[in-house]
């Protein structure tokens, strides 16, 4: 066609096109060789393309991919692509940290900020990032944009891409929204020409439109995977006797598997149940410490392990191809994270199960959490106050301050329970006040235990550690009054020894009685993010309030519909919720075979069943030879269905 254009004269067309299609074909042949060189991979998965097209030509853009759609590679590739630093805002330390040692691995110059690190750690970051032009990302947490060093910062970095991984977390509609996410829209002006690309793998419509607004997109710009999982099947049941359930599944459906339910203990208790019944289970829960759990996740990963049982806290950066079933015990929030947690089967794209039970106590307890996680106006302000006086905040102050978090040190002051105080303390989350992270670093503190003559007496005894403790003493004011944040690493440089000899002095002096350390530990952390007010003016509109009780109110809603909805195609109903309304019925969940049983008449059914049962008593074991015998009686076709409906819901049950 071109040919023939050029032939009759009008190259103009042509022009333009060779115009256009060349830098396009600079820029594919760019990235191409980026994915090639630093992850080897041949290829981009759809969208993964057009997606970094759009932010390479300065175009704010918005990804919806499902988990293990690849998001990573749809900032990394134009972050490297790009002249000058990538900021990635991501609300999870555990998935920074991860993605961080991952991009090292491959030789990429990346760091993260959270809290909990010491200043002097920070320090190193930033000049990294403001003086080091082969320093290509810098992961923070969305707090960490508001304070006032990285601020300061800003104004010397160049950046080329802004990422906004999680990005649902913006919207006020969203399960999970952060207030400190608005804060991203107003760094935006301090690089106007830096492109934003957002990412998500769950965003309802209306989210999806809040993200674009709120991060300031002057055109929508959406690239939007199907979150159809052809090879996943999934099959909702109500059942009484759910251990019994859960190892007829784990019987039937060989190979590994994941079990979420919803609170720490009933992990371990999971977990134990199945390893006496033979089954090669552990359990996992944030709870845990983190060379415990990391311990835990290899095992699973390299099939030590056939079953993990986890809270919702296992599941986010890991990446096993093979898992066979997940199983929920408990029903889980949101639709939102059920999607997350169950497309973690089958990314091999092999077939796989996720079954969902439930009885009609589960409906009650997550009608009765509901209304936990909305204590009283009164109790949070009063959890709030309590808050601020157990860690010593005067009024105005405390903005950007973290301390370590064990919650039954409030149990007393409060006199309330440990829930009611933690869903108040998440309350104050959602409004931007504090920031509770279950897993932090804390920083290590020290305070002297004596001075005057006695430490004058103990340097004289002692004089092989005199200059190290007057080094301490320099670089350190307010030992003597109360505990003070030190930095080992920062020690160690100045008394010219190694971190390790560092901490083995300042341990030994401790036990000597000289001063009281408490070195960093990974435990829960509590950061303020506002300056403390005064109790009168702590105010929290009933408006804002309502709203949220709504949202949320919505959500269960459709959590409880999805579940005990009886005519709809399970895939169909979580697709629609995504906005997905023209999808297919899947024909494999249990609502889509039920509807199958039912196109079979009752009668027929009940023959063909009892049948099926006699033929499987007398010892045929392997299927297609049982539908050929049974199929002598009645036609195949319904054969088959009854066959699949008694197989799906454990009345039969086949060596396949
Ligand atoms: P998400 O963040 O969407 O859940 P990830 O970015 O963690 O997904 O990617 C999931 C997995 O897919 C990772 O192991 C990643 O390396 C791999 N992956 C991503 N893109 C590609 C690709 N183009 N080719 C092969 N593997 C890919």
């Amino acid at each position: 066609m071109f040919l023939s254009k050029k032939r009759s004269g009008n190259s103009t067309i042509l022009c333009n096109f060779a115009i256009s299609i060349a830098p396009l074909m600079i820029k594919l042949e760019q990235i191409r060789k980026i994915l090639k060189d630093h992850w080897g991979y041949d290829s981009f998965r759809p969208l993964q393309e057009d997606i970094i097209l759009s932010v390479m030509d300065g175009r704010d853009t918005l990804a919806l991919l499902p988990t293990g759609g690849g998001k990573s590679i749809c900032f990394q590739v134009p972050g490297l692509a790009l002249d000058g630093l990538c900021i990635v805002i991501s609300p999870l330390i555990a998935l920074m940290k991860d993605q961080v040692a991952n991009l090292r691995k491959r030789h990429i110059k990346a760091a993260a900020l959270y809290s909990g690190m010491s200043k002097h750690e920070i320090e190193l970051v930033l000049n990294n990032c403001a003086f080091d032009p082969e320093f290509k990302f810098l992961y923070v947490s969305p707090e960490r944009l508001k304070t006032d060093n990285f601020r300061a910062t800003l104004s010397h970095l160049r950046v080329g891409l802004i990422a906004v991984d999680e990005s649902h977390c913006i919207s006020q509609w969203a399960y999970d929204f952060r207030p400190p996410y608005l804060e991203i829209a107003e760094i935006r002006q301090f690089f106007p020409k830096v492109p934003v690309l957002a990412l998500t793998a769950t965003a309802t419509p209306e989210v999806v439109k809040d993200i674009q607004d709120r991060l300031h997109f002057p055109q929508y710009n959406v690239f939007q995977k199907s979150f159809k999982r052809d090879n996943l099947t999934y099959y909702i049941v109500k059942e009484e006797d759910k251990n019994n359930r859960m190892l007829r599944i784990m019987q039937r459906y060989p190979g590994t598997g994941i079990v979420y339910v919803r609170n720490r203990r009933k992990t371990q208790e999971t977990a134990e149940f199945l390893q006496r019944n033979g089954i090669a289970a552990d359990f996992y829960h944030a709870g845990l410490d983190s060379a415990t759990r990391d311990r835990k996740q290899n095992e699973w990963m390299q099939d030590q392990t056939r079953v993990i049982v986890s809270t919702n806290a296992f599941g986010m950066g890991i990446d096993k191809p093979d898992v066979r079933f997940v199983i929920h015990i408990d029903i889980p929030d949101t639709l939102e994270g059920y999607f997350q947690e169950a497309g973690r089967g089958g990314r091999d794209e092999k077939e796989s199960v996720a079954i969902m039970l439930y009885d009609d106590a589960d409906i009650r307890e997550l009608k009765r959490n509901f209304e936990l996680t909305f204590p009283p106006i009164e109790d949070i302000r009063k959890v709030y106050n309590i808050l601020c006086n157990h860690y010593n905040i005067a009024l105005g102050d405390g903005a950007g301050r973290t301390f370590p978090f064990r919650i039954g040190e409030l149990l007393k002051p409060a006199a309330m329970n440990m829930v009611a105080i933690y869903n108040s303390i998440k309350f104050l989350e959602k409004m931007g006040m504090v920031f509770l992270s279950e897993d932090g670093k804390s920083t290590s503190q020290l305070s002297m235990s004596i001075g005057g003559e006695r430490l004058t007496i103990f340097e004289e005894k002692n004089p092989e550690y005199d200059e190290f403790i007057k080094l301490i003493l320099r670089s350190y004011s307010g030992l003597f009054t109360r505990y003070v944040k030190i930095d080992e690493i920062e020690i160690a440089q100045r008394a010219g020894i190694s971190e390790e000899e560092a901490v083995s002095l300042i341990h030994k002096l401790a036990r000597m009685g000289l001063w009281s350390y408490s070195p960093k530990t990974e435990q829960a952390l509590i950061t303020f993010l506002t300056p403390r007010v005064d109790e009168d003016y702590l105010y929290f509109s009933p408006d804002i309030y309502k709203r949220r009780k709504d949202v949320a109110q919505k959500r269960l809603e459709e959590v409880l519909h999805f579940v005990q909805c009886e005519d709809t195609c399970r895939s169909q109903l979580l697709l629609a919720y995504f906005g997905e309304h023209k999808s297919p019925a899947c024909g494999k969940c249990d609502v889509c075979l039920k509807v199958h049983k039912e196109e079979v008449n009752n009668k027929d059914f009940k023959d063909i069943s009892t049948e099926v049962k006699k033929v499987a008593v007398s010892g045929i074991k392997d299927i297609k030879d049982l539908i050929i015998k049974v199929s002598q009686k009645f036609t195949q076709e319904k054969v088959v269905k009854v066959v699949r409906w008694m197989i799906d819901n454990g009345e039969l049950n086949l060596e396949t």
